[in-house]
């Protein structure tokens, strides 16, 4: 962990390779084979390596359980930090550094366990597989599982993995409320709006204005709602927070969870951007880009709206939604980049329910939560491909606090512990099933 997070993995200054070979070192101190652990890095990419890793499990026809974690982060600049990014503090119950939460502890536990297993002579039922992939932070980098699936997915090749984006929920005064899931997540696609025109002589005005029309567009779309849509698993969610989160935001819930169209629940839990983002389709303006000089009027004005899109939802409909918000034939609306859809994983009670026992024994009446993701993570690579890939870490912390993107990131080093044990006995029982 400490090597992890002190060999920097940042884009601007840092590499994967180095985090990889670094990790391929200390599993060929364990005895794993080159066939066993092997490191691949991109053409063209030198510092995006990847490193996969196997245990081989005595039932060679049960699928395979993938191990996946990121390590490359986002930039840090030493003058912004209190300490140093690329140095592991261990300070008042903290660990401080860049990625110590996002997400080199996964990355660190995954191959911790790897490591004690081998060192025990264990043998899964199923295969084992390990992925420490780059680029899941930066579109700038190659993204490892996409690369990975496209050239060798055989090393990856799974019933189902494990990733990031399911913590552990703690009270502000620190006791653990629920362990989430992450069943799920949105698909993050961009559009372009933009209107043109003749222009002409900024002395000379005319009613008809690119930056006036866009502007009025993007006023009357600050004020569209996409619908609510339950999934399953936000409905689960509801259901299961409404008795830890109690009051009137735990009665919304139970509302809504009993009643998809339960009207006032909905728009009283809108009011939270994260419940709010969970239950719909979202879209924000968060680019404008118009005119060409001072003194000229404008011949094109650009929007660019950041889209958050419901996995049951299409790219195609959420631009003809636009289209209708924005009321305004002369607006275009483009889909820049389009991303593929992807299906979240099932709700299977093989996944869940080991989740949920293994869990009594660390967090003793702490409930399992189903959870969607309003961000993206790797998953939507996974899960596009037919490998159900599930955000569980047992990392517990209080919203918030651990600041992952920001200045000063930590992760309390109890909550490292006790993930890293959990995770090891969730692990070898997912790995005796047949
Ligand atoms: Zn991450």
């Amino acid at each position: 962990y400490e090597e992890m997070v002190e060999i920097d993995s940042s884009p601007t200054t840092g590499s994967c390779t180095r985090v990889v070979r670094a990790a391929e070192a200390r599993l060929r101190a364990a005895s794993f084979s080159g066939t066993e652990a092997q490191v691949i890095v991109p053409e063209g990419a030198p510092e995006d390596g990847n490193l996969v890793a196997r245990i081989e499990g005595s039932n060679r026809r049960a699928g395979a359980i993938l191990l996946l974690a990121h390590i490359d982060v986002v930039d840090a600049r030493r003058e912004d930090w209190t300490r140093d990014p690329f140095t592991l503090y261990e300070e008042d119950g903290y660990f401080y550094g860049r990625g110590v939460a996002d997400d080199k502890a996964m990355a660190a536990i995954f191959l911790d366990m790897f490591i004690r297993m081998r060192s025990e002579n264990y043998r899964p039922r199923r295969t084992l597989k390990l992925a420490l992939t780059c680029g899941e932070e930066t579109s700038n980098r190659v993204n490892g599982v996409d690369y990975l699936l496209r050239n060798h997915r055989g090393l990856i090749e799974a019933d189902f993995a494990l990733n990031e984006g399911g913590d552990g929920v703690l009270s502000e005064d620190g006791r653990p409320l629920a362990l989430l899931i992450q069943v799920g997540e949105k698909i993050h696609q961009v559009f372009e709006l933009e209107v043109t025109n003749p222009g002409g002589h900024s002395s000379r005005p005319v009613p008809e204005n690119a930056i006036y029309r866009l502007s009025m567009g993007l006023a009357r779309l600050s004020q569209h709602q996409f619908p609510v849509q339950l999934s399953e698993t936000t409905r689960r969610f509801f259901e299961r927070m409404a008795g830890i989160v109690g009051g009137d935001a735990g009665a919304a819930m139970a509302q809504l969870a009993a009643d998809p169209n339960a009207q006032a629940a909905a728009a009283y839990l809108s009011r939270n951007p994260n419940y709010n983002a969970m239950m719909r389709t979202t879209c924000v303006a968060t680019q404008l880009d118009a005119g060409h000089a001072p003194n000229a009027l404008p011949q094109r004005a650009r929007a660019t709206l950041s889209c958050r899109i419901l996995q049951s939802d299409t790219a195609e409909n959420v631009q003809a939604a636009l289209e209708r918000a924005l009321n305004d034939p002369q607006i275009t609306v483009r889909i820049v980049r389009r991303r593929d859809p992807s299906p979240p994983p099932p709700l299977a009670r093989r996944i869940l329910d080991p989740a949920e026992r293994v869990a009594q024994r660390f967090w003793p009446g702490v409930p399992l939560v189903p959870y969607m993701l309003p961000g993206a993570t790797d998953a939507r690579f996974l899960n596009a491909a037919g490998i159900h890939t599930y955000g569980l870490s047992g990392l517990f912390s209080i919203p918030g606090e651990n600041n992952a993107h920001g200045l000063n990131e930590r992760l309390r080093v109890a909550s490292v512990m006790t993930a890293r044990a959990y995770l090891d006995a969730l692990v070898r029982e997912y790995a005796a099933t047949p």
